[in-house]
């Protein structure tokens, strides 16, 4: 699919226009040029460190999901995109090169048509990694909190005071 359609599609489920978004689409763009590889009929999974625009350019484009389990979120606060392809047995790191977000006097508008018009390999470095995906999200069990009464996943419960708590009241009981 061409760059612009690609756009289109994002933009649509991300509710605007913005360089953000343009870098999520060249990090798509590269995967789906990439079907021998990273088809998305396969078990892809991205492990993404950061949570700004550009990852719902994955959502719409790839089907790397939240709520699928198969979107991981690393808060390092960098424009890097893990692709992992639990099929095949592949995997992608897509890294923005430094120089890729400098260009200040540009316009916002300017930036996305800019991003639009390059290729992937011009904004990232791009890199086989070694294949070593993240563990399938398993299904726990839930516990009742003491203090609100709501189901809890087990590994989210904290014991305080001989009581079983969720973290808001956790964080709520331990200030009083
Ligand atoms: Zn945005
Ligand atoms: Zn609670």
């Amino acid at each position: 699919m061409e760059t612009k359609q690609l756009m289109e599609k994002a933009v649509k489920f991300h509710g605007h226009s913005c360089p953000g978004v343009a870098t999520g689409v060249l990090v798509a763009k590269y995967i789906l040029d990439h079907d021998n590889e990273f088809s998305i009929d396969e078990e892809l999974v991205a492990v993404v460190e950061n949570d700004n625009c550009s990852v719902d350019a994955l959502q719409s484009l790839l089907g790397t999901t939240f709520g699928k389990g198969n979107l991981i979120f690393k808060d390092y606060g960098k424009n890097n995109y893990t692709i992992f392809n639990r099929d095949r047995k592949k995997a992608v790191k897509l890294s923005a090169k430094p120089r890729s977000f400098g260009d200040r006097e540009l316009s916002r508008e300017e930036r996305i048509q800019q991003l639009l018009n390059s290729n992937p390999e011009d904004v990232f470095e791009i890199k086989p990694v070694e294949f070593k995906p993240p563990e399938r999200a398993q299904i726990r069990e839930s516990i009742i909190c003491e203090n609100c009464g709501e189901p809890t996943m087990s590994t989210r419960i904290i014991n305080y005071k001989n009581k079983k708590l969720c973290i808001p009241c956790y964080e709520q009981l331990k200030k009083e």
